[in-house]
């Protein structure tokens, strides 16, 4: 939907395709935490595209706001801690200092009340999005400004001499001179008889949310055993599982017991309290720690944007700015080399 606002803000004429209730985005499921878990363990092509999205969200929470319920809090800008000691702690300085992201040690009681005494990071600009209602408020502008919603599934993308002609599950088809392929971990089914074969896999993610009163949980709180977000209401989302292989969105007992002893490790009161929601969703899962975006080799306007996997919320303002540019033949933003789809396909 980012491109699709990307396009249609060049005057473009734009159609979005989505099978809907059939396969469920993982962009409603996403916890919304706008970094990467632990950045400085990434590359610089996935922090290239990651590094300023609280302040890209902030852009589009201003732009969007009052559509669908958004308010300016759900973009909570209250900051993340990170558990880091010792090689962890001294990579963490380096990034923050090599990226120019604002970063101070402090304790986790200062975030959580009760918590056990650990070291960490406390990086003051990074926010979390309440990623559901920001998507309703892009669907209300999308259409507002003239995007098409199509809700059917793409069974066939079929390249032409220019952009492709897609089969819709409904039985009718579409051309379009330009086409964007990003269905999410549906992508490698559209992609193959293309002859591109990527290392992309669906990889299932569970989360939690547990309704207290505000003030509970100060900052995004990042372990290697999950992480808890705050939302401006008081709400505390607890995630996450991850179980590469599984493109099932249904939410499962093991997964619900293993982030309630997750968040009931970092904040103790949680054992006590009942979750208020449990959800599941399918990542776009890939081998690799960056996404691949770009033309799709051997077609002419056709591009795709795949392998997002555990950062496609963050990543999407940037991934999108990309796209647009590609698509529409302008200087990209960033050296597109780095995520090209080429030397992937068989
Ligand atoms: C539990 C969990 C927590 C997460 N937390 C975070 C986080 O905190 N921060 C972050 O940045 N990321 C997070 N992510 C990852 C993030 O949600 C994904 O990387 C991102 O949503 C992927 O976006 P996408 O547009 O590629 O795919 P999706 O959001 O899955 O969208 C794909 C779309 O394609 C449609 N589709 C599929 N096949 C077809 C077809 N054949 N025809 C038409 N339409 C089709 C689907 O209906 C869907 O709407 C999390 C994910 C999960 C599951």
């Amino acid at each position: 939907m980012l491109s699709a606002l990307n396009l249609s803000d060049r005057g473009l004429s734009v159609t979005v395709i989505d099978a809907g209730g059939q396969r469920p985005p993982a962009s409603w499921a996403g916890g919304g935490i706008l970094s990467p878990l632990f950045a400085w363990r990434y590359p610089d092509a996935m922090n290239r595209l990651t590094h300023d999205a609280t302040a890209r969200y902030r852009g589009l929470v201003d732009r969007l706001r009052g559509k669908a319920g958004l308010r300016a809090s759900d973009l909570n800008e209250s900051g993340l801690w990170a558990a880091a000691d010792g090689d962890e702690r001294r990579n963490a300085l380096r990034w923050a200092s090599a990226w120019g992201v604002s970063c101070q040690e402090a304790p986790l009681s200062r975030y959580l009340s009760e918590a056990p005494e650990r070291e960490g990071l406390w990086f003051p600009a990074i926010g979390n999005l309440r990623n559901p209602r920001l998507l309703k408020a892009l669907r209300v502008a999308l259409v507002a400004q003239g995007v098409k919603f199509v809700n059917a599934a793409v069974d066939a993308v079929r390249p032409g001499a220019v952009g492709a002609e897609l089969t819709l599950s409904r039985g009718d088809s579409l051309s379009a001179p330009r086409v964007l392929i990003c269905a999410g971990a549906w992508t490698p089914a559209l992609l193959a008889p293309l002859g591109v074969r990527l290392p992309l896999f669906p990889a299932k993610g569970e989360m939690l949310l547990y309704r207290l009163p505000p003030g509970r949980v100060r900052s995004i709180v990042l372990t290697d055993e999950g992480y808890l977000i705050p939302r401006a209401d008081g709400a505390v989302l607890a995630g996450s599982t991850l179980k590469a292989g599984d493109a099932s969105s249904y939410p499962t007992v093991t997964g619900r017991w293993a982030l309630q002893a997750m968040a009931a490790s970092l904040l103790p009161e949680l054992a006590a309290v009942t979750p208020s929601h449990h959800w599941a969703g399918v990542r776009p899962g890939s081998d690799r720690d960056w996404p691949y975006l770009g033309p799709v080799p051997g077609t002419r306007g056709v591009f795709a944007a795949a392998g997002l996997h555990r950062n496609g919320l963050v990543a999407a303002p940037a991934s999108a700015e990309l796209l647009v540019a590609l698509m529409c033949g302008e200087t990209p933003p960033l050296d597109p080399a780095d995520y090209s789809l080429s030397g992937a396909s068989s």
